[in-house]
């Protein structure tokens, strides 16, 4: 799924419709029915991790007076974020990352179950903001619209379905791919945990870096890290030469803060490579060997019973920790 750089870049192209009043809808969704936005206006849109956030109101003149943020540069990144709700404790026994908060799944291709009502926009009173959670390919298009890029099994050239499409009244439109959406009333993400936030929680973070569990476990839950996926996991942890199975809990503080460090540094320069067209390097993810020269290990790692993620690391400039441990997982 996209990571929190490409979901900011999502972010900066859909903010110059806000404002705007949606005249015409499309879409395959049949959770949300995208007829439901008819006529509504987008008042605002916020992007918290790997999340987007749009504010829809019946009304032109609902959304407060000068709060609709210009497209913002990636540098400034002069977001609003005082809507932002309390999330509720966390116990330490949830280790599922916060991507499961949509009611429906609407990642499925066949779409078939619908519960009645889940889509419908809830009853007027507070903002209603649609919350976007995107699949492995999913994306947002401006004024076009995805096209195949290669013939699938059968040979056929099928272009990809947006799963909701807004036309505005300014004449261009947003189409939404792959991705999952759901009403909320409010965005209830804390920007303390968005890595590519500017009120990102440093200390917050070397805290749960510091529990006795995998390391890399604990980079992928989206509570303690918003934003941060798979890529930036495998890119971080090389960069601070730490294997992805060191126990946070043995890692020295100067340690923890060096992953933490690789972890925003990797992200901004991935973020603003976005906004100058340039694709992002990687050292590690799906390659070979390490810049070292080294043979790469690669293996799905995970917590007991979660989600296990292809993790590629290097046995010589990432060893386990402690060093005096046997290793078993060196390579021979
Ligand atoms: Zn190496």
């Amino acid at each position: 799924m996209p990571e929190g750089p490409s979901v900011r870049k999502f972010h900066h192209l859909i903010s110059p419709f806000v404002g705007q009043q949606v005249v015409k809808t499309g879409g395959s969704s049949k959770k949300l029915y995208p007829a439901t936005l008819q006529s509504l206006w987008l008042q605002d849109t916020q992007v918290h991790g790997k999340k987007l956030f749009l504010r829809f109101d019946p009304d032109e003149e609902s959304g407060s007076p000068g709060s609709n943020p210009l497209p913002e540069p990636p540098q400034k990144g002069a977001r609003k974020e005082e809507t932002v709700a309390p999330e509720p404790a966390l116990g330490p026994s949830r280790l599922k990352t916060s991507d499961e908060s949509c009611p429906s799944v609407e990642l499925d291709p066949s779409g078939s179950d619908v519960p009645e009502g889940l889509g419908k926009i809830p009853a007027t009173g507070a903002p209603q903001w649609l919350q976007v959670s995107f699949g492995l390919f999913g994306s947002v298009w401006v004024n076009e619209f995805s096209r195949a890029t290669k013939a699938n099994k059968r040979g056929d050239w099928r272009d990809p379905v947006p799963r909701l499409v807004l036309h505005f009244g300014g004449g261009g439109f947003l189409a939404f791919y792959n991705c999952q959406m759901c009403w909320s009333p409010s965005p209830v993400i804390k920007p303390t945990c968005d890595i590519l936030s500017e009120k990102f929680h440093r200390g917050q973070a070397l805290e749960a870096l510091g529990q006795a569990q995998p390391v890399c476990y604990t980079l992928l839950n989206q509570r303690y890290f918003s934003g941060l996926g798979n890529i930036i996991k495998n890119e971080a942890l090389y960069r601070a030469r730490i294997h992805p199975l060191s126990l946070g809990s043995l890692l020295s503080a100067s340690r923890r803060e060096a992953l933490v460090d690789h972890v925003v540094e990797f992200s901004t320069g991935w973020l603003q490579g976005k906004f100058q067209g340039k694709p992002q390097h990687t050292q590690i993810y799906r390659k070979e060997q390490c810049p070292a020269g080294h043979q790469l290990l690669k293996e799905p790692l995970g917590p007991p019973g979660g989600f296990q993620r292809l993790t590629w690391w290097c046995p010589q400039c990432q060893p386990q920790v402690p060093p005096e441990e046997p290793q078993q997982l060196q390579h021979p």
